[in-house]
Formats: structure tokens, C-alpha cells, sequence
């Protein structure tokens, strides 16, 4: 069978931890910056290194099977291309930005504005949806420093933090969209036998960044009380210790209400709770 390529970004915000996750996936393979491609030994892939504009065309014209990019990215090539999965990871909203002594608090204002962005297609899509007539300004980078040098009245840019606005004299107005790296197929692929491993293997690390492991001791008095806290993967492993009349329960718990569960688990009587880190959750 063919072997199948990946497309990841070659540096940048999304390398290092497209990196991590296939590594996370079991997959051995080199990550040299200079090479463009490497080899995986364990698994029938190549990944390929890019810059991740480039992404989203090759992995609609075949020349990459699968790709991990910014749903910002996908949407502004206009590709067709299959989501196979979010992955968690490079999240940020594509914003408009106006200067702080602006004044204005309803979009419909941004009209007969000029805005620069590296976004004019995304941008454009959404001015057009709420009927704005707004000047696109499109520039290739440092989009941020543009009302300052008088170039815009707006920008509409990548904001995580929201540090580099604050830094140009900047705040956020309005929300684009919102974006995160997502694995993406040419159309047809996820049907591939190993695309379908290759994709079991990310959701089980996914799961498992989203959930810790949890042992606790527990008077067998109180087990009731905090067994109704725990949902498992199943139901909890229930162990007796030496000591006549506890147990150690062993669970799993979402990392999303974490500290709300530790703490109604003490409440319930819970004691020596010890937290570990998942590597992978196999359904
Ligand atoms: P390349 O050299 O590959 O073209 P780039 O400079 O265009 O890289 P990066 O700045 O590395 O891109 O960002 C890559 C992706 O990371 C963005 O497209 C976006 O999806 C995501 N991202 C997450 N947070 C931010 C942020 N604060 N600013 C910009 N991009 C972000
Ligand atoms: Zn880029």
C-alpha cells in the first residue's frame, strides 16, 4: 500500500506541538529542521515540513494525504478539504482591533472604515454577512502597527493573548472567528485503514490530556458518598488497604471541573488523593 503523507508546519507556532502529538501517537521519526521530509520507521508515513499557508492546497491537490493547520488557514484558502478531527491545540480568534480612543460600540460603525488584515477573505465573508461596507486593506504582515502609521482606521487580526494589541495602542471589538489546528484529510482519505489507525491513535491522546488519573483512600463508610462524585470510564476500581475498614479507589477524572471534584471528594472524607498524569485512553 502507499505510503501515506503528512503535512505539518515546518516552524512556527503549531510545529512543535503537531510534533508532540504524532510523537505522542507512537510514531518514531526524525525532526530535523533543515530536511523537508522524514521518514516514520514504525508507521507507512512521511511527514512533511511546510509553511502552513501551503497546507491546505496540498492536501486538496493529493500531494499531501493529511495535514495539521489552523482552521483560519483552511478557511481563507477556500479548499475543500475533510475535517478529520480538532485537536485541542494553536487556539486564537481572528479579531477586529480599533485603536483605544475610538469610540465606537456597534459593528454597524465600521462602515466606510478601512481595515487591514492578512484575512481579506474570512474578513470579506463577514462584512458581507452583516452588511458593512468596509475597505479591505490587505497587507502581507505586522498588521497591527497599520492604524498607527495611518494606513487603517481597523485591523482584523490573530489574537490569543491580546498582548500585542495592547502593546500598539489597540483593543479587541469584535469577534471574527475562532480558531484551533485541526488534522485534515484530502476528500475520500478517512476511509484509508491507516488514516483510521492514525486517527484512533489521536483521539486516544486527546482523551487522554482531557482526563487524570486518581487514586484516593477512603473510609468504606463514605465510599457511597464519594463513588455518586466519580464517573470513570467505566466505574471506579475499588481496592482494600491493610489498615481494616479502607479502600483505595482508583478513577479517572475530566480535567474540566478538576478541582471542583478534588474538592467535594475531600469533603466526602477522601484522603491521600494522589493526581497522575493519562498517556493514552483506548476505548
Ligand atoms: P509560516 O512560516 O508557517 O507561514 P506563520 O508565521 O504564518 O508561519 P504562525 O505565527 O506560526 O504562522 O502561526 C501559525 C498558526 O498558529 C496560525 O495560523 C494560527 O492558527 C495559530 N495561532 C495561535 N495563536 C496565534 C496568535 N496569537 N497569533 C497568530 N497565530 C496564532
Ligand atoms: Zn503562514
Amino acid at each position: 500500500m502507499k505510503t501515506l503523507k503528512i503535512a505539518i508546519q515546518k516552524s512556527g507556532r503549531l510545529n512543535e506541538k503537531s510534533v508532540e502529538l504524532l510523537k505522542n501517537c507512537g510514531l518514531d521519526f526524525d525532526n530535523y529542521k533543515s530536511s523537508l521530509i522524514s521518514g516514520v520507521s514504525n508507521f507507512p508515513l512521511e511527514i512533511l515540513f511546510l509553511r502552513d499557508d501551503d497546507i491546505p492546497e496540498y492536501v486538496q491537490d493529493g500531494i499531501a494525504d493529511l495535514g495539521i493547520v489552523g482552521e483560519n488557514v483552511i478557511q481563507e484558502t477556500e479548499v475543500e478539504v475533510a475535517y478529520l478531527q480538532r485537536l485541542g491545540f494553536g487556539k486564537c480568534s481572528l479579531k477586529i482591533a480599533i485603536p483605544n480612543s475610538y469610540d465606537i460600540e456597534d459593528v454597524s460603525e465600521l462602515s466606510g472604515k478601512s481595515i487591514a488584515t492578512t484575512y481579506p477573505v474570512i474578513l470579506g465573508k463577514y462584512l458581507k454577512e452583516k452588511n458593512i461596507n468596509a475597505e479591505i486593506r490587505t497587507i502581507s504582515g505586522s498588521v497591527e502597527i497599520s492604524p498607527g502609521l495611518g494606513l487603517s482606521d481597523a485591523i482584523c487580526d490573530l489574537v490569543s493573548t491580546g498582548g500585542t494589541l495592547k502593546s500598539n495602542g489597540l483593543k479587541p471589538f469584535c469577534n471574527v472567528m475562532s480558531s484551533e489546528a485541526i488534522m485534515i484529510g484530502k476528500a475520500g482519505i478517512e476511509n484509508h485503514e491507516h488514516v483510521q489507525e492514525l486517527l484512533q491513535r489521536v483521539q486516544s491522546v486527546l482523551r487522554a490530556k482531557e482526563t487524570k488519573y486518581v487514586v484516593l483512600n477512603i473510609h468504606k463508610d463514605d465510599l457511597g458518598k464519594a463513588i455518586e462524585l466519580l464517573p470513570g470510564v467505566k466505574s471506579p476500581s475499588v481496592v482494600p488497604l491493610a489498615e481494616e475498614g479502607w479502600v483505595a479507589v482508583h478513577t479517572v477524572i475530566p480535567e474540566n471541573d478538576f478541582w471542583d471534584r478534588i474538592n467535594q471528594l475531600r469533603q466526602a472524607g477522601a484522603q491521600g488523593i494522589t493526581v497522575m498524569p493519562i498517556e493514552k485512553i483506548i476505548f
